[in-house]
């Protein structure tokens, strides 16, 4: 049994996800492709999904003690929009469909933009089976930026939201008012954020104005 911070070591970068109100140029948000990788949901159905969340290292911020609440109040945000994918909390790390894991600090990737590289966030990545659905995904909180700094408690619950909807299947949104954006200007689930999710998971045709192109608008509801 590998601990919480053995699997945060496994994580490498799907979805690079900085802060709102932060500037991290030069991420680009995911192409919406008909290969789309998403959980398997049967047809007209909905499916749940296990959500366990652990601490990996001493938390300045608490999320021993309210870390399950947290994660309860952020799964109920998600789970009021009425998606195919609904989330359950579950203390059964190991078996969590997705597992959350809340460190110091994420390693800041040599690769990315220098905005990037002081503001990560999160993390996720998802494990997918050859047929490309998502079998299992793996998200990282957190508390500070790479450089040190400390995020709010209120940056980081932000973060959790956005990174449960990579945890869905979902990719950045291209409007701010996204919180699913990858420069969010907001804190909180948005209108916008359930117009991309509804027409995420329930399938829309890539070639519609949703999600995901840089310059494109997200319909209002
Ligand atoms: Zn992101």
């Amino acid at each position: 049994m590998r601990s919480p911070a053995q699997l945060l070591v496994a994580l490498t970068l799907v979805q690079a996800c900085a802060r709102p109100g932060m500037q991290a140029p030069g991420i680009a948000p995911l192409a919406c492709t008909a290969e789309r990788t998403a959980w398997a949901v049967p047809a007209g159905a909905r499916r749940s999904l296990t959500v366990a969340l652990a601490v990996a290292d001493p938390s300045r911020d608490g999320w021993e003690a309210r870390g399950e609440w947290r994660l309860r109040e952020a799964v109920a945000a998600w789970n009021a929009m009425g998606l195919p994918l609904r989330l359950v909390p579950t203390r059964d790390f190991q078996g969590a469909n997705i597992r959350i894991v809340i460190v110091r600090s994420l390693p800041a990737p040599t690769d990315a933009s220098p905005g990037l590289q002081r503001y990560r966030a999160g993390v996720t990545r998802l494990d997918t089976e050859p047929s490309g659905h998502i079998v299992r995904a793996h998200v990282g909180l957190a508390e500070h930026s790479p450089l040190g700094v400390p995020y709010s408690v209120d940056e980081q619950l932000a973060t959790l939201l956005h990174e449960l909807g990579h945890a869905m299947g979902l990719p950045h949104a291209s409007h701010p008012m996204a919180l699913m954006a990858a420069q969010s200007q907001v804190t909180e689930l948005t209108a916008v954020d359930q117009a991309l999710a509804t027409r995420v998971l329930r399938g829309a045709a890539c070639d519609t104005p949703v999600v995901a192109r840089r310059g494109e608008t997200v319909p209002e509801r």
